[in-house]
C-alpha cells in the first residue's frame, strides 16, 4: 500500500482544545498564511449553504450516543452558521494552510472556505474506548488510492471525549482532515496547522457561551 501511512491521520490532542498552550515555533511562519484576502478567491462568501456544516451520517456506528452526538452538532453548526468559526480562524496565527496535495491554498480565508465548501457534510461517527491520549481520529481517503473517495467516518475516543463542546472542537478538527474538506494536514506542525487552528476556533466560539 503506497503511502498508506501517509493517509493515516491521527489526532493526538487532548480535550482542552482551545486552552492548550504550546504554539508552533513562530521561526518559521508562512507570509503567504498571514496574506490578506483575495475579494476574488471564492464566490462561497458568508453564511454556509444551508447554514449546517455537518450532520450525524447513514453510517453512524450503533453504540453512538446519538443525543450527545447532535449536542455536540448543535454547538458546532451554531458557531459555524453565526460566522464566529470563520473570525475565530482568520484572525488567528495559521503557521501551515498544507493539505495532502502539497500548499493549494494561500490565506486563511480560503483555507476556511475549502473547509466549508462542501456542507453540510454527513459525518459517519465512529466511537471506540482505549486509554492513552488519542481523542481521535480519521483518514484523508477511504482507500490507499491517494485520489479516491473522501473519508466520512470520524473514529472518537470515548474515554477522550470531555463535554459536547469539546466534542463539537474534534468533529471539526477530524473534518478538516478529510479530502472533501479541504484535507489539511499537520505532518511536522501541530498547533498553527490548519486543523488544529479550526479546532481552536471551534473551542474559542462555546467558550464564550459556557
Ligand atoms: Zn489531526
Amino acid at each position: 500500500m503506497r503511502n498508506g501511512m501517509l493517509l493515516l491521520v491521527l489526532c493526538f490532542q487532548l480535550s482542552a482544545f482551545g486552552r492548550a498552550t504550546k504554539r508552533a515555533p513562530e521561526s518559521t511562519p508562512s507570509p503567504a498564511a498571514e496574506a490578506s484576502p483575495s475579494p476574488s478567491a471564492s464566490p462561497a462568501q458568508g453564511p454556509i449553504p444551508q447554514g449546517v456544516l455537518a450532520t450525524i451520517g447513514k453510517d453512524t456506528g450503533s453504540n453512538v450516543d446519538r443525543n450527545f452526538a447532535q449536542g455536540a452538532l448543535d454547538e458546532l453548526n451554531r458557531v459555524v452558521a453565526s460566522g464566529c468559526v470563520r473570525t475565530e480562524f482568520t484572525k488567528g496565527s495559521v503557521t501551515s494552510l498544507h493539505n495532502i496535495d502539497g500548499k493549494q491554498v494561500q490565506t486563511k480565508i480560503e483555507a476556511y472556505e475549502r473547509f466549508v465548501a462542501g456542507a453540510p457534510y454527513a459525518l459517519d461517527l465512529r466511537w471506540y474506548s482505549k486509554f492513552g491520549k488519542t481523542v481521535g481520529y480519521t483518514y484523508t481517503y477511504k482507500d490507499a488510492a491517494e485520489k479516491g473517495p473522501s473519508e466520512t467516518r470520524i473514529y472518537s475516543n470515548t474515554r477522550m471525549m470531555g463535554t459536547k463542546q469539546d466534542h463539537a472542537a474534534h468533529l471539526a478538527h477530524e473534518l478538516s482532515h478529510q479530502a472533501r474538506a479541504g484535507g489539511f494536514v499537520h505532518w511536522t506542525v501541530h498547533q498553527g496547522s490548519t486543523p488544529y487552528e479550526i479546532g481552536n476556533a471551534v473551542d474559542r466560539c462555546l467558550a464564550v457561551k459556557r
